[in-house]
């Protein structure tokens, strides 16, 4: 029987991860893209001045040793690993992230709404979750969420929580318990609980 001839549509990740595979497999596809270029968002592009300009990902956060022996190869062992130190910038301050577990430093009236509204929304009976926006409201109080992953989440995915479903959710966003919200307002040690470390 003779092997099919197989077309991939498409040379971002997803379709590089599929010709790999099919690589493996015996079946060299053919690839084609609607670009002039390939790579899809993991392209770079470079300028006369030297500036190199990402259209996509250029750090991999994948705890998944196949994967990031994969992504070695593919850019023959020149990467660098870093400990990540994430903070964010609010209106003249520059929290930890995540901030639901460093509010200390933040201004008084602040801490003391989300910590209130966090209380409150924890004593509330259950409601359901249709969307992103119910989400936040049942995890952190209204005071948080409005402040925070809101206002990230209209410039990140340009749009606003009402839009966005939960499934994507996993381990990207911490909720935390009472006693950790409250740990996180008055001492300078809150524990590193982002999935992302390098
Ligand atoms: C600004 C930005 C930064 C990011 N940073 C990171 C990061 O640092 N780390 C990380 O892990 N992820 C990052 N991501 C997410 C990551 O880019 C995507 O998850 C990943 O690139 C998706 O790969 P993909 O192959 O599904 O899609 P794409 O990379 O978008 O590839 C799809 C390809 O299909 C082509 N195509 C579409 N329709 C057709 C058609 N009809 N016929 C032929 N070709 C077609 C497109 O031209 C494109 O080349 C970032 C995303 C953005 C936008």
């Amino acid at each position: 029987m003779s092997k099919p001839n197989i077309v991939v549509l498409g040379t971002g990740m997803a379709g590089f991860g599929a010709a790999h595979r099919l690589h493996a497999e015996g079946l060299p596809p053919v690839m084609y893209d609607k670009n002039s270029y390939y790579g899809g968002h993991t392209a770079s592009f470079r300028f006369d001045t030297g500036f190199l300009f990402d259209l996509g990902p250029h750090i991999s956060f994948t705890k998944d040793a196949r994967i990031q022996a994969l992504f070695a190869d593919s850019v023959d062992q020149r990467f660098e690993t870093i400990q990540i130190n994430l903070n964010n910038y609010w209106r003249g301050f520059w929290p930890q992230h995540p901030v639901q577990l460093h509010l200390r430093g933040m201004p008084d009236e602040l801490i003391v709404k989300v910590i209130s509204d966090f209380v409150e929304e924890r004593s509330a009976p259950e409601r359901p979750i249709k969307n992103y926006a119910d989400w936040l409201l049942a995890s952190f109080g209204r005071t948080f969420a409005e402040s925070f992953p809101m206002q990230y989440t209209r410039k990140y995915h340009l749009t606003p929580a009402e839009n966005l479903s939960t499934d994507w959710l996993g381990p990207r966003i911490y909720r935390p318990s009472l006693e950790e919200v409250l740990r996180g307002a008055i001492s300078p040690t809150a524990p590193q609980v982002h999935y992302i470390t390098h």
